[in-house]
C-alpha cells in the first residue's frame, strides 16, 4: 500500500471508532446529553478549532463527526492526506470525549492523564517563553527495550523537553520505576492512540489561549502551531495505518514525525524521517524541528534540567534536609568589592552530606556573593528568587521557600550518585554567572553547616531582608523615574505587551518592576525595554501619552491605547499565562476574582477557564482583565473603578495568600479593618447571587456604597 492510501485508510479506521463510540454513548445517554471536556472553556477543543464549532450536546458531536467526513476527500494529492491527519485527529478526539459523556473523570485511578485542563495548558505560558521548556515530544508505541526507553525519555527530560507518552512506552517506564506526572514533564497519555486527541487539544487551545486564533480559521491554527509550538513525534515500529494517519495531522500542524519504521514507509524531507537507529532519535529529531538548546554546563553528579522542577522527595526518599522551619537555615545574594571575591570558590563551613546521619534535619545556609561593574543592590533579591528554580532543576534535589524560610531536601538517589552539599554551592554559581553576564563578573558561594554560626548569620540576613522590604515599599509608581515594558509573551501572544510598574507587576507573576529592570540592565535589547512616563493624561485611570506610545509600538501598532489602573477603559491586554483574572459582576456592582488553580464557579456564572477565554492572546475586553496574585493588595489596583473595594469574591486559598497586605491596603484606602473578611468565597457561595449579597450587606462590604461597576461601562 502506498502512504497515501495508509493514511486514508488509517483515518477510516480512527472514524470508523468514533462512530462506534459515538453511537454507543447517544444511545446510552440521548443526543441532548450535555458534553464538554471538563476545567476547558473551549468544550471540545478541535472541533471548536478546526469547525468553528462549541460542542454542547453529544448531538453537537454527531454533527460535528458527519462535518469532519465531509472533510475527507480521496484524491491522492498532499491536501487531502493533510485533511485526513486533522480529521483523524477530530475523531480522536470524539472517541477520548465519549469516555468523558460517561464519567467526569474516566482516567482516574489509573497511571494515565488523559484530558489536560485550561489550567494545565496555561502553566505552559512562562516556561514556553523563556525557553524552559524548549520543546514538545510525543512518544508512540513501545521502544526497542525498556533500558532504551528509559534513556531516550530521561535524555528528553535532561533537555527540558516536554514528554507526551501514547501506548506500550508507558508501561516500559513503569516497569523501570520512572516518574511520570505532569509536574516533572513526562505525561503517561493514553494506552491507546485516539489519546493523541489530548495532545492536539493541547495544542489548539495554547492557540487559542496565547495567540487569540479564532476557532475556524484552520489556516491561522496552522501557521500559529508551525511557527510556535517547537513540537514533535517519535514512532516506533510497527507504525500501524490509524498511527500514519496521526502522523500526517502532525506534518499539518508543522511537526515532523521520526520513525524506525521502514515497511510501506517513504521518507518525506523534513517532515517523515526514518532512522532505523533510535539511540539517535534525540539529535535527530531536535535538528528536525531546528531546536537548539542553551547549555551550562554544571559540575555535578547527577542531571540538571527545568524538567525535575517539579519534582516532589519524599520524607522516606530524602537523605537530609535543610530545614528553615525548625532551625536557623538562610539563603542570601549580597553585593561585595570585586577584591572580595575570589571568583568559584565554594567554600564548605561544617561538615559535609558523609558526616551527617542521613535523615536529618539540619541547619544550613549558602550565601552567594557577587561582584560586577554593572551590579547593583537593586538585583540582589532578583537573582536571590532565581535560587528556587536553580536547585529545583537539580535531579533529586526539592527546594521551597525563600530568604529565612526555606526547606531543601536532598534525596538519597542523589547522596549514592556522589552530590554533596557542595554541589548546591556549584549550581548557583554556574547559574548565576550564565544567566547574569551582564552583571555579575565574580561569584564566590560559602555554605554553612552549624547551627551556632547559622543562629548568629541569620540575625545580620534578616537585617539586610528588612532593610530590602524598606526599600520595596518606598518604591511607588509616582516614586520611580520610569516604567517598564515586557514582550517576553510575544513569542506567542504576538500583539501583547505587559508595561510593569513597581505597583504592577507583570500578570504572570514572575516580573515585578524590579526583574523588569534587571532583564533591561541585563540586555537593552531584550525583551524589557524603558517606557518613559513623563506624558500623565490622567492620574487616576493611569493614562500617559507615552505609555500609548511605547504600547503601539511594541504591539506593532495592534493598541492604540492602555490604561494601568482600570477595568473598564482600554485595560492592559493578557497574554494567556495570567495568574488571575477579575471580572464584573453585575448584581453586586463589584468584580470577582478567580485563580488557574481553582477549578470551580464564581458568582460571574463562569469558571477561571470560561472567564479566561475572553480575554487572552493581546485583546483588550473591557471589564475582564488577567493580572498577578500581587498585584491584588495594589493601592492601583482597579483605580479607576473604586480599587480593591470593587472585590466581592475570591477563592479562599487567593484570599489567605494576599490577606495581610491587602488588609493594610484597606486600611490606608478606606480606614477599614480585616477587609478580605468581607469578601465572599466558595465556602460562602458559588453562583448564588442572593447568597453573595446577603454576605456583603452583612459585612458592610464598601462595595454597596459605590456606584454600580455596570453603570460605569
Ligand atoms: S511580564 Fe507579561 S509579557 Fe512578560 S513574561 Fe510576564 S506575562 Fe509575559
Amino acid at each position: 500500500m502506498g502512504l497515501f492510501e495508509r493514511v486514508f485508510h488509517g483515518s477510516d479506521e480512527m472514524i470508523a471508532k468514533a462512530q462506534q463510540e459515538l453511537d454507543s454513548v447517544i444511545a446510552d445517554l440521548g443526543e441532548s446529553a450535555a458534553m464538554s471536556m471538563p476545567d476547558t472553556g473551549y468544550s471540545l477543543a478541535c472541533i471548536n478549532a478546526y469547525l468553528g464549532i462549541k460542542v454542547e450536546t453529544l448531538g453537537d458531536v454527531r454533527r460535528a463527526l458527519d462535518g469532519v467526513k465531509g472533510m475527507m476527500l480521496r484524491e491522492p494529492r498532499t491536501h487531502s492526506i493533510f485533511q485526513s491527519g486533522v480529521g483523524t485527529a477530530i475523531a480522536a478526539e470524539i472517541i477520548e470525549a465519549c469516555k468523558y459523556a460517561r464519567t467526569s473523570a474516566p482516567y482516574e485511578g489509573t497511571k494515565y492523564h488523559g484530558h489536560f485542563s485550561d489550567s494545565e495548558v496555561r502553566t505552559l505560558g512562562v516556561p514556553l517563553v523563556t525557553g524552559e521548556i524548549p520543546g514538545f515530544v510525543v512518544m508512540i508505541g513501545s521502544a526497542p527495550s525498556d533500558e532504551e526507553a528509559v534513556e531516550t525519555v530521561k535524555g528528553y527530560q535532561s533537555k527540558g523537553i516536554f514528554v507526551f507518552l501514547l501506548g506500550g512506552i508507558i508501561d516500559q517506564l513503569e516497569r523501570a520505576g520512572v516518574t511520570m506526572n505532569y509536574g516533572v514533564r513526562i505525561v503517561p497519555v493514553g494506552p491507546e492512540i485516539w489519546g493523541v486527541g489530548h495532545i492536539i487539544s493541547l495544542v489548539v487551545r495554547a492557540a487559542m489561549i496565547f495567540g487569540a486564533v479564532e476557532p475556524g480559521d484552520c489556516d491561522s491554527f496552522h501557521k500559529y502551531t508551525f511557527e510556535r509550538i517547537n513540537a514533535f513525534v517519535n514512532a516506533y515500529k510497527p507504525v500501524a495505518d490509524i498511527v500514519v494517519a496521526c502522523g500526517a495531522g502532525a506534518i499539518k500542524l508543522g511537526f515532523p514525525v521520526i520513525t524506525n519504521d521502514t515497511d510501506d514507509m517513504w521518507a518525506i524531507p523534513k517532515s517523515l524521517i526514518i532512522n532505523e537507529n533510535t539511540k539517535d532519535w534525540i539529535d535527530t529529531s531536535l535538528e528536525a524541528r531546528g531546536i537548539k538548546l542553551k547549555i551550562t554546563n554544571i559540575d555535578i553528579p547527577v542531571a540538571f534540567s527545568n524538567a525535575f522542577e517539579g519534582e516532589i522527595i519524599r520524607r522516606g526518599d530524602m537523605q537530609v534536609e535543610i530545614d528553615g522551619s525548625r532551625v536557623d537555615c538562610f539563603e542570601l545574594v549580597r553585593t561585595a568589592d570585586a577584591a572580595a571575591v575570589e571568583d568559584h570558590k565554594i567554600e564548605m563551613i561544617g561538615p559535609d552530606l558523609d558526616d551527617i546521619p542521613v535523615g536529618s534535619r539540619i541547619s544550613a545556609s549558602y550565601t552567594v556573593e557577587v561582584a560586577g561593574r554593572n551590579m547593583q543592590t537593586d538585583f540582589e533579591s532578583v537573582i536571590e528568587r532565581k535560587i528556587h528554580q536553580f536547585l529545583n532543576c537539580i535531579e533529586g534535589v526539592m527546594h521551597t521557600g525563600q530568604r529565612d524560610m526555606i526547606r531543601v531536601r536532598i534525596s538519597k538517589a542523589d547522596y549514592e550518585a556522589g552530590f554533596r552539599l557542595r554541589h548546591l554551592g556549584e549550581v548557583l554559581y554556574a547559574k548565576i554567572k550564565s544567566e547574569f553576564e551582564a552583571v555579575v563578573d565574580k561569584c564566590q558561594v560559602r555554605i554553612v553547616v552549624d547551627a551556632d554560626m547559622n543562629k548568629e548569620l541569620r540575625e545580620k540576613a534578616n537585617v539586610i531582608f528588612n532593610a530590602r522590604d524598606a526599600r520595596l515599599k518606598s518604591l511607588t509608581d509616582e516614586s520611580v523615574p520610569v516604567f517598564y515594558s515586557c514582550i517576553m509573551c510575544q513569542s506567542f501572544s504576538p500583539s501583547h505587551v505587559c508595561v510593569v510598574t513597581p505597583e504592577r507587576l507583570g500578570l504572570c507573576g514572575a516580573v515585578s518592576w524590579l526583574d523588569a529592570k534587571a532583564t533591561y540592565e541585563l540586555d537593552p535589547n531584550g525583551p524589557c525595554r524603558v517606557v518613559t512616563k513623563e506624558r500623565c493624561l490622567d492620574e487616576v485611570t493611569g493614562r500617559f501619552e507615552d505609555v500609548d506610545e511605547a504600547v503601539f509600538q511594541l504591539s506593532h501598532g495592534a493598541l492604540e491605547h492602555v490604561t494601568l489602573y482600570s477595568l473598564l477603559t482600554d485595560p492592559m491586554t493578557s497574554c494567556g499565562c495570567f495568574e488571575c483574572i477579575c471580572g464584573v459582576e453585575p448584581a453586586s456592582g463589584g468584580v470577582v476574582i478567580t485563580t488557574r488553580e481553582h477549578a470551580g464557579m464564581t458568582p460571574a456564572g463562569m469558571t477561571f477557564s470560561e472567564m479566561a477565554s475572553f480575554t487572552g492572546g493581546g485583546v483588550q475586553t473591557p471589564g475582564y482583565m488577567g493580572h498577578g496574585k500581587h498585584y491584588i493588595a495594589s493601592h492601583k489596583f482597579l483605580r479607576a473603578e473604586g480599587g480593591i473595594g470593587r472585590i466581592v469574591w475570591m477563592p479562599k486559598a487567593l484570599k489567605d495568600q494576599v490577606r495581610t497586605k491587602l488588609d493594610a491596603t484597606a486600611k490606608d484606602l478606606y480606614g477599614v479593618d480585616d477587609f478580605t473578611d468581607m469578601i465572599a468565597d466558595e465556602t460562602v457561595c458559588t453562583d448564588d447571587l442572593e447568597a453573595l449579597m446577603t454576605f456583603l450587606a452583612e459585612k458592610g462590604h464598601p462595595v454597596l456604597e459605590m456606584t454600580n461597576i455596570a453603570e460605569l461601562m
